[in-house]
Parts: structure tokens; sequence; C-alpha cells
């Protein structure tokens, strides 16, 4: 019987292994429902598609339609499912998280006049202006207190050297996902100097004077 596949003949004809290349290891196909082109680099759609996409996105049509199905209930049930599923947690873990480094930030920036256009203190109804920072942490100074001695801590400085920042309640006891405790923990009454190694060394402990400040205490706890 003679061997029907061609073999290193001179017929131009590619050896049988090589009939089938591979497929390309990062080819994938246009995610849009019957488009057969190539995706992008990178992408999930072809460039013709993410040019109709990025066309229709212009007209707007798409953040009414976003509006109106976000009304339904089919999408607060999946919302819902979302924000209680493991991932979900984790988000709002991590954006609550990033609002309180935001927040000691801006504060910081605040007092040392080195805010430019503060909005979150402003918004807060805590502080309008550095100025009133300023003011409000100076009411609150010890004896040996200045704005020049203000600092972070850094092991081995001794007390009443540095001061910085201080919650009376710390900030830890207040859950930053509810505007309300927010309000609370950033307000004057909980905002105070305090020498820096002290409050290296009172994180998370409770204040002497915790019976006083009832209006500030975090939500949970009345
Ligand atoms: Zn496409």
């Amino acid at each position: 019987m003679e061997d029907l596949l061609p073999s290193d003949d001179e017929s131009g004809i590619p050896p049988f292994e090589e009939w089938f290349p591979p497929p390309k290891k990062d080819f994938r196909v246009c995610s849009r429902s019957i488009c057969p082109n190539p995706a992008e680099d990178g992408r999930q759609a072809c460039a013709r598609c993410r040019a109709a996409q990025e066309r229709y996105r212009a007209t707007g049509k798409q953040k009414v339609k976003m509006k109106r199905h976000s009304k339904t209930e089919k999408y607060k049930a999946a919302r819902q499912r979302y924000r209680q599923s493991d991932k979900g947690k984790a988000a709002t873990a991590r954006r609550t998280a990033m609002y309180s480094v935001k927040l000691a930030v801006s504060l910081q920036k605040m007092l040392t006049g080195a805010h430019a256009c503060p909005v979150t203190f402003p918004q807060l109804g805590v502080f309008k202006t550095n100025a009133e920072v300023a003011a409000h942490f100076e009411s609150t100074f010890e004896p040996w207190m200045s704005h020049e001695n203000y600092g972070a801590y850094h092991s081995g400085d001794d007390y009443n050297v540095k001061w910085n920042i201080g919650h009376r309640i710390p900030k830890a006891a207040y859950d930053h996902s509810n505007p309300e405790d927010v309000k609370r923990c950033w307000s004057r009454a909980n905002l105070f100097a305090q020498c820096a190694r002290e409050n290296a060394e009172s994180q998370d402990k409770a204040p002497i004077e915790v019976n006083q400040l009832k209006s500030v205490w975090p939500t949970g706890w009345a």
C-alpha cells in the first residue's frame, strides 16, 4: 500500500506535523456577541467593536440606561449578594481603611498649613480652614507644646518632646463605613494634641475621660 502522506519530497507540501500550527497562546476572539475578529492586544474586544462602544458611550445613553437599571430589584439583589460575598466584604474593608488614612493625611496637611484646598473636613463639617485646625489643636496644648515640636514619634523619643494628632477614643473603635461614626471619630471633641510617645503607646486603649465623651461614642456603643 502506498503511503498517502507526503514526505520530504520536492512537492512543496510541508511535512504533516506542520499542517496544524499550534494556536497562538494569547489569541482570543472579540467578546462582542457574534463578532469573529481577533481581540485587541490585552483587551476583550476587537478595535472596531471598542470604537463602536466608545461612540455609544459618548451619546450618554448608557448612563441613562444604567441609572434605570440600578433602580430595578434585580440589580439591587445582585448588589446585595455582592456586598455580602467575601469579595464584596473585602472591597468594603479596603475602601474603609483607605478612607481613614485619607482623613489622617488631610488633617495633618491642614494642621501644618500645607493643604491648599481642603475638601474632606469642610465636607464633614468639622474644620473649614487650616487656621481652624491649628486653633483647635492649640486649644488642647499642654504647656510644653508648640507648632514647632509637632511631629511623628520615632522609637527612643522621650515623653513630652513631640506631639501629634491624637484621638481620645481610638480610631479603631469606629466603623468608618458608617458616616455618623466618621463624624464622631474626627470631631473636635475627639481630637487633641497628644504626646507622640504616649500616642504610640496608647493605641487602641480606652481613654480615662471616656464617660465625658458620650456625644462622640462610636454608634455601636450606645
Ligand atoms: Zn469585535
